[in-house]
């Protein structure tokens, strides 16, 4: 199969070309990696104290250029603008959180007789970071910051559809001072440059966050050089409302969470299990709510969700949603752009295509459940295990809930998933390894013994 030299970059709101950005050849690959190598070994031969600082003034530069990143997110991914200077945010936060790390990346001692035994964290040498096209500034740097700080370089390949705002950061790199290398971004075409990346000899680890069908392929070809494979993948998270929570502030809360970014979320809650006693109440609030959403220009501050990323995007979420099936449904712009109004889909059988696969845009199902067993089952009822929330006001419930759900991140009374200083992953066909929190840069090292004899 051929690929376009170049990648066009479209506005999603407008279908206008943004720019235009030459496609990395494998070739330009094999380069990369060998500057990389280069890079690295300086990198992990600075001391620690100078590693984290070149990282925080990274981090501070980022900071310098928010407004900038965030509007170039709106134009390239149809952002809303609130939600992009959140995540150029996000992307100093984890650079500040992961230069902290630098100098507590601590080995052990462990008593042997004899001698000394002491374990070190050796950086992996060469680390390619395959991100997708829904929130490319942070998935960028969940890989990127703590595989720097633990003392690796980083070759860093965006979607396709969303290469500028990985390009400006490595721009940003160079501006706070960061060697030349050891921060790349390759724009390609996943079978061109993110294949060879995965089937780099020198390429230590991959860490992969898309769709599950092709992390499987990430998976296979890197295990044939036994090669280090996280994986953040799909999922199909459910929002499980029981009938003694707090109905108002659960129907209230329901909409945002599977329509932040237009539903391109993976951990977006599209599968609202609702108590049957408590369903009719609770559809009777939600209706409003999905009304009301604010669906528009994602520059315009008040709007609260964009386009869907491309047309390709449009044509299969539209391939989910029966235009006749009942639900309720919210308002979108017609013309130019791609967008797809709010969606929630009523009177679905549980193991509809809707109900069971990950549609990536605005649209939930509603299920009813009778009990807590049930609820539990309904929720476990699917290969995905990402993310999930329960809303009740009984703590036993929610704690056995939360351990009875097969999901990686887990949220009472709330929807949130995902913070840096947390650990984040999936369960079953959701992914593998864990990336973000307290043990983020471990992730990026070896950890080697030496034993030193004192008897000699
Ligand atoms: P995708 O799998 O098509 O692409 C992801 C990345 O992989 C892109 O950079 C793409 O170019 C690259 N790629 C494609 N084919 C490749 C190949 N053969 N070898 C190497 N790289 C290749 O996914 P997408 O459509 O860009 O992203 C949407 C998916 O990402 C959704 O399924 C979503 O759930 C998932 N996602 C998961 C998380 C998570 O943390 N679990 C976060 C965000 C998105």
């Amino acid at each position: 199969m051929s690929y376009e030299h170049e990648l066009q970059v479209l506005n999603p709101a407008t279908e206008e070309v943004v720019a235009t950005v030459p496609a990395t050849t494998a070739g330009d690959v094999d380069a990369a990696v060998a500057r990389a190598a280069t890079a690295q070994t300086g990198w992990a031969a600075l001391a620690p104290g100078d590693r984290a600082r070149l990282l925080r003034r990274f981090a501070a530069t980022v900071d310098q250029h928010i407004e900038e990143l965030a509007r170039l997110e709106v134009r390239q991914a149809g952002h809303t603008v609130g939600n992009a200077r959140w995540e150029a945010g996000n992307v100093r936060d984890l650079l500040d959180y992961a230069a902290g790390g630098v100098e507590r990346l601590t080995g052990r001692q462990i008593p042997v007789a004899g001698g000394l035994d002491v374990t070190f964290h050796e950086p992996l040498g060469v680390v390619g970071v395959i991100a997708p096209w829904n929130f490319p500034m942070p998935i960028a740097a969940w890989g990127t910051a703590p595989a720097l700080a633990a003392g690796n370089a980083v070759l860093l390949k965006p979607a396709e559809t969303t290469p500028l705002t990985a390009l400006r950061l490595a721009e940003l790199a160079l501006e706070a001072g960061l060697p030349e290398g050891l921060f790349q971004v390759l724009p390609g075409h996943g079978p061109v440059a993110g294949s060879a990346l995965v089937e780099h000899p020198d390429v230590a680890k991959i860490v992969f966050t898309g769709s599950t069908a092709v992390g499987k392929q990430v998976l296979a070809k890197g295990s044939a050089l036994l090669k280090r494979v996280t994986l953040e993948l799909g999922g199909k998270s459910p929002n499980i409302v029981f009938a003694d929570a707090d109905i108002e502030a659960a129907a209230a809360a329901t909409p945002m969470s599977f329509l932040d970014n237009s539903g391109q979320d993976c951990c977006a809650r599209t599968r609202i299990l609702v108590q049957r006693s408590v369903y009719d109440r609770f559809l009777g609030l939600l209706a409003p709510a999905i009304e009301s959403v604010l669906v528009g220009d994602p520059a315009d501050e008040s709007t609260q969700m964009g386009p869907l990323i491309s047309r390709t995007q449009l044509d299969r979420v539209r391939s989910y949603v029966d235009s006749s099936a009942p639900g309720i449904r919210g308002k979108a712009p017609e013309g130019p752009g791609f967008w797809f109004p709010p969606t929630v889909l009523t009177a679905v059988e549980p193991h509809a295509r809707v109900a069971v696969e990950e549609v990536f845009g605005p649209v939930a199902v509603v299920l009813p459940f009778e009990d807590e067993a049930d609820a539990v089952r309904l929720a476990n009822d699917t290969p995905y295990g990402l993310s999930g929330s329960l809303w009740t006001r009984d703590v036993g419930r929610a704690l056995r809930v939360s351990r009875a759900v097969r999901a990686g991140n887990l949220s009472v009374n709330s929807h949130s998933s995902v913070r840096y200083w947390t650990p984040f992953g999936g369960f079953k066909q959701s992914g593998i390894g864990r990336e973000l929190g307290p043990d983020a840069l471990t992730a990026f090292t070896e950890t080697k013994n030496v034993f030193l004899s004192t008897e000699a």
